[in-house]
Order: C-alpha cells, then structure tokens, then sequence
C-alpha cells in the first residue's frame, strides 16, 4: 500500500535516445557514532591524532583479547533508530564478517547481519514547501570501522594506521525509496540534521564520519509503484553500488552518471550487470570495482566472543522520554507558534542552535519580525564572515532589544539596520547606543513639518511639477529623509508632505 501523508515530488525523469528512465535509489549510510570510546574498547575516538596513537588490544587483535560491549555506543544507536521511528529490537547479535585487509588486523569485523539493534523507520525528506518524500528505512545495525591503510607517503612501502579500527559505526539501510540525485543528497542531509539534534553522530563528510554506499537502478515509468505495490523487488531494474561517496555533490553527480550509462547499456539492447562501482570525481565518472560473481563470500556467522545483546524496555524508555525536539516537530511548531512560513521555520531548525537563538529572540515578540531580523540580517552578515550562529557577536537578547526598539516606535526600520551593525562590530545595549549616538526617530511632527517647510520653500520648480503628477511626492519625502539623517517617522513625513503640496 502507498502511505503517502504528503504531496510527493515526482521522480526524476532521464530521457534515453530511445525512452523516458525512472530512476531507483537505495542508500547505505555509515554513520559514525558520536562517542568518545570505541565500539568494543577505551580507545579514543577523537579524529586528527598521531597514527596508531588510540589503538588498544583488542583493536589490534592481540591474542586472547576479547571484545566488550560499549553500552554508550548501544544506547547512541538506539537513540538513532527512536529519532527515525523504528522499531527497537531488544534482541540483536553480533556477527563476524571475514575478510583480509592489512588495515583489518582481526581478519573480520564485527557487525550484525542477522539481528540488527534497530528495525523499520522512516525519514521525511523535505524537498520544497508542502512536497516531501517518506524514506523507508529497513535497519540499523552497529559495526566496527576499519583501519586505514596509507599508500602515499613513502614510495616502496605502504603503511597501516589503526586508529579508526574498531571506531562505532552505524549502517542506516534505507529502502529503494528514493527517487532522483536531489532526493538522494536530501535524504543524506536529513538524516545529517536528526543525528545532530540527537547528538548521535557528528555528521562531518569531510572526516568521513558520515558517508554512504549508493545503489543505483533505472526502471520504466510505472515499475517503482508496481514495487510499492506488491514489494517484489523484481520489477525494478538490476542496481549497481558506488561505494564509499562522502560529499553530497559528489553523490548527485554520480547518481546522475551511473544513471545515464546504464539507460545507453539497456537502450543498446545490453544487461546492467549488479556491481560494485566507485566514483572518479576527476573524471566526473564510475567505474567497476568488482562484480557480484567476484564478490567476497565473506562467511557470516555469529561472533563467539559476543553474547546476544539483550536490552530491557525500560531502559529504551528512558532512552525514549530524554530525545530532544526533532527537527520536524521543531518546525512544525514554529511555523504554528510563531506564524513562520514552512521556508523560514525550514531555515531556523536547520541545527539546534540556530533554533534555540531565534527562540530566544522571539520569546514575548512578534515572531514574523524576529524570523526575519535572525535570517536576513543576523544570518546574513554571519554567512559573510563564514561565523557559525555560536560564534554570533550579537546576542539574542540584543537582537531582540533592537527588535522592541522599532516596535516601540523609537527608531525607523532603516535607523535600526545602522544600529545592528554597530551592535555587531562594537557590541554595546541597543537602547544606550540609540540614546547616546541621537539615533532615536523624530516623531515629532513640528520639526518634521518644519525640516518639510525648508524643502518646499528651497524647491519651488519641484513643487510645481509635484502638483501636477502626486507621484513626485516621493521625492520630498526622501529629501526630508536625508535631512533628517533617516530618523523621521516615515509615516509622519509621507502624511505632512501630501498634506503640505495639497
Ligand atoms: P542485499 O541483500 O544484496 O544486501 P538489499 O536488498 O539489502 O540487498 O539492498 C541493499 C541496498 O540496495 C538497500 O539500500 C536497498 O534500498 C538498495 N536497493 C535494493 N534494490 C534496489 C534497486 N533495484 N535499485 C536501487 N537500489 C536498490
Ligand atoms: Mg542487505
């Protein structure tokens, strides 16, 4: 059955020379889990250190040592698949995956291919106002990263840094749900976004803690839904994998590639062979690794040194009742709350901490007003110098004192953008700046009335040609602007100057 509460985007079309192409798309993302130690040791996770630096025992496979269970990386995974909507499975195991890899000092890694810790979720991903596509996730299980392996620093001999061994990793297995190179990179960025608020996985592409194996397929218009339908696997095209991808650029575009050679192979009348591909991003192409046949038979089977991994209800409970504000309740609430458009309620839960600021800003004020001061200004001018919303030099409750001081009427709109930036580079209380720089609008309409005298009486072929055409009213208004260094009532001014050239 479709389940679709929202207006879904339509698939990418690709037009081959022959025909019209869907394309199908199912992502594995590796996620590293935020946590100071590792999957089944002390060692240190923290990303920079000299090589080989936090390798304990155990993660460098010394005889008769024997893995323990890190229950902070567990309860990170629940946290995961809790912030996703799945299941929980109290139940789950651990399994060896064997293979050799001189960065893979035990010859197997452990994971969990049988019972994984975390069952079917979902993801929304937003893809315009109103227009969001729901994710599957099939599971979650819990890994063991590999060591990395240096061939470039010396040019007889390669090199083994096992630091990353044995690091906590999360497999997020979605469903082929996803439907284009756009859809695919925001389904990464989502994901991205709930990890953040969870605090689950820090989500830098860059330092490879988060990035994902992408399987590709294209199908005829109609096979997906036919999919959907029935669940059967068969009606869509035979997908390849392009592995290891850690740049969200990098993801489209290879989608896009592997996309199009496949329709040229089917169009010719050829068979997409199920395999392995990696991503040239010099060459902006994918190219095979290994097919299916030469794929590793890597002999599962349940590690010995691991006792099942029972957890209790309660404890996921209490798991449960400590997860944040998600970012789609988030939003949802801001634009109900505050009166946001779907956009800017969008752009304020990108991260927690914007989020926390604008709330900050709007708490007891008019929220359209803070939405647009934090987004067009404060966003703005922070993007300038590539500041994170941490490092703001304008405090919330700075903002919103410049915010109360247009409301209140004591300074013009334009009066108050000259005062941000001085908040911003000087810092400073809003209001004692307004006092002491005679900053404060002139409401008063006598001197308004007479800064508009002095400019009627120094313009008198002006005055003429405003009585002709009212629309050159506007250009008195703005010259008593400027005379009033931008501190008159602009309401006042417009009223006294129709009122004045009659
Ligand atoms: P396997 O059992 O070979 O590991 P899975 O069914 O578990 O294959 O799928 C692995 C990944 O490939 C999942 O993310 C899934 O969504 C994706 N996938 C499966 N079939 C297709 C397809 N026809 N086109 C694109 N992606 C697919
Ligand atoms: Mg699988």
């Amino acid at each position: 059955m479709l389940d679709l509460a929202y207006e879904c985007p339509k698939p990418k079309v690709i037009s081959g020379a022959k025909a019209d192409w869907e394309l199908v798309i199912g992502l594995e993302v590796h996620a590293q889990v935020a946590s100071n130690a590792k999957l089944f040791s002390g060692a240190s996770t923290a990303f920079g250190a000299e090589p080989n630096s936090n390798v304990a025992f155990v993660d460098a496979a010394m005889p008769g040592m024997l893995p323990v269970v890190n229950e902070f990386c567990v309860a990170q995974a629940v946290r995961t698949g809790l912030g996703l909507k799945a299941a929980i499975n109290l139940v789950s195991a651990f399994d060896r995956k064997n293979y050799f890899y001189p960065d893979l000092p035990q010859g197997y890694q452990i994971s969990q291919l049988y019972h994984p810790i975390v069952g079917e979720g979902e993801v929304i991903v937003d893809m315009a106002p109103g227009v969001a596509r729901r994710v599957r996730i099939e599971r979650i299980h819990l890994e063991q990263d590999a060591g990395k392996s240096i061939h470039d620093m010396d040019p007889h001999m390669s090199f083994v840094d096992l630091n990353r061994t044995g690091v906590a990793l999360m497999e997020i297995v979605s469903r082929p749900d996803i439907r284009g190179p756009e859809e695919a990179a925001a389904y990464v960025g989502k994901l991205r976004q709930i990890m953040r608020y969870l605090g689950t996985c820090d989500g830098n592409m860059q330092n490879g803690n988060l990035r994902a194996d992408v399987n590709v397929s294209i199908c005829e218009p109609g096979a997906y839904e036919k999919y959907r339908e029935t669940g059967d696997h068969s009606v869509l095209g035979t997908r390849c994998e392009i592995k290891n991808m850690n740049s969200m650029r990098f993801i489209q575009a290879a989608i896009e590639y592997e996309a199009r050679r496949q329709i040229a192979i089917v169009e010719d009348g050829g068979k997409v062979v199920q395999e392995t591909r990696l991503y040239d991003p010099d060459k902006g192409e994918t190219r095979s690794m290994r097919s299916k046949e030469e794929a590793h038979d890597y002999l599962y089977f349940p590690c010995p040194d691991l006792l099942p991994l029972e957890i209790e209800q309660g404890w996921v409970d209490e798991i449960a009742a400590s997860l944040p504000e998600l970012p789609d309740e988030k939003k949802a609430r801001f634009v109900k709350d505050f009166g946001l458009t779907d956009y800017d309620a969008g752009v304020l839960t990108a991260d927690v901490d914007s989020a926390a600021y604008f709330e900050a800003v709007a708490e007891g004020r008019d929220g359209k007003m803070a939405a647009n001061w934090v987004i067009n200004e404060l966003f703005g001018r922070l993007k300038k110098e590539e500041h994170d919303i941490t490092a703001s030099p304008v405090s919330p409750a700075q903002l919103g004192a410049i915010i109360d001081l247009i409301a209140a009427g004591e300074i013009s709109g334009k009066i108050a953008k000259d005062l941000f930036e001085i908040v911003y580079t000087e810092g400073g209380d809003p209001a004692e700046i307004v006092e002491a720089r005679g900053m404060k609008q002139v409401t008063d309409t006598g001197a308004i009335e007479a800064a508009v005298d002095e400019i009627i009486a120094a313009n008198p072929a002006q005055v003429e040609k405003a009585k002709q055409n009212p629309k050159l009213a506007g250009w008195f208004v703005g010259q008593v602007m400027k005379a009033t260094g931008g501190k008159a009532n602009p309401q006042a001014v417009n009223e006294i100057v129709a009122r004045k050239l009659g």
